[in-house]
């Protein structure tokens, strides 16, 4: 029978034992992530989509020149990501969202498929919005969830006759104020960055500024990123690996005991 596959890391009990004693600790993951369990990111090859930029596709200006063609994409998309299942790092978030005692854990996300939750989060907040939700082009802020066969998409906002368009946050839009706000008035006293090498101002502020102010920062990623330079400590690999692995040790009586005694010292 095989063992599940151990990671080797030298780094991973340095990292464990650094975000063992937070209270309020901020996860915050990327496009990476998501790629782990196979979704293609952004800029991946796939279909007649090589042959546009994104930003021709997942931008007011792309919906306005040719909307047929932006939905047609996002339907595609949202098949993919039901197709797809959670793989055991975003469950292992699940699991240290539950199981990391006397704290708070507050998972968002830049992407915008909805594994983090059918993994088991309860709470995700979706900083770039939804890719299964749909909502008013116009200004009625008409919004609905939408299942996977995207039937509302092809039908006029019911609030104003206007078209709808996906609930993403495309280029040049700000970020969903609501979402935003949650994450920055959580005031997190640690943060565990995955898969993330390109957020957008204020968030990519925020692991940079608490580095600043000696926070533990803790990056995984499988390659080098502009965040790599102020994390307190870096894991490269893959999160699916490195993450089940370091739940483990921050959820172990180990670990437990430490957060305990810095607790009562
Ligand atoms: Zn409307």
């Amino acid at each position: 029978m095989d063992a599940l596959p151990a990671v080797k890391h030298d780094a991973l009990t340095p990292a464990a034992e650094r975000l063992a004693p937070c209270r309020r600790l901020l996860v915050l993951t990327g496009a990476g992530a998501s790629a782990d369990a196979g979704i293609p990111t952004f800029r991946g090859p796939g279909g007649v989509w090589r042959s546009h930029r994104p930003e021709d596709l997942a931008s007011p200006e792309g919906f306005a020149r040719n909307p047929e063609l932006v939905w047609e994409w996002y339907r595609e998309r949202r098949v993919q990501v039901a197709r797809a299942q959670p793989h055991p790092g975003q469950r292992a978030l699940a699991l240290l969202a539950r199981h990391f005692p006397a704290a708070e854990v507050l998972v968002a996300t830049t992407n915008e498929d909805d594994l983090l939750e059918r993994a088991g989060v309860a709470e995700v907040v979706h900083l770039h919005g939804s890719l299964f939700a749909t909502r008013c082009a116009g200004a009625c802020g008409w919004e609905q969830a939408e299942d996977r066969d995207s039937e509302r998409s092809r039908r006029p906002c019911p609030g104003c006759g206007a078209a709808v368009r996906p609930g993403s946050t495309w280029y040049g839009e700000p970020l969903p104020e609501a979402e935003l706000e949650r994450v920055l008035s959580f005031r997190a006293d640690g943060c565990l960055l995955i898969g993330s090498s390109v957020l957008v101002a204020p968030v990519s502020n925020i692991p940079a500024e608490m580095a600043l102010a000696g926070l533990p920062v803790v990056e995984v990623n499988c390659a080098e990123t502009p965040f790599t330079s102020v994390a307190t400590v870096s894991l490269r690999g893959p999160a699916r690996d490195i993450l089940p692995a370091l739940v483990d040790l921050l959820t172990s009586p180990t670990v437990r005991d430490q957060r305990r005694r810095t607790a009562e010292g």
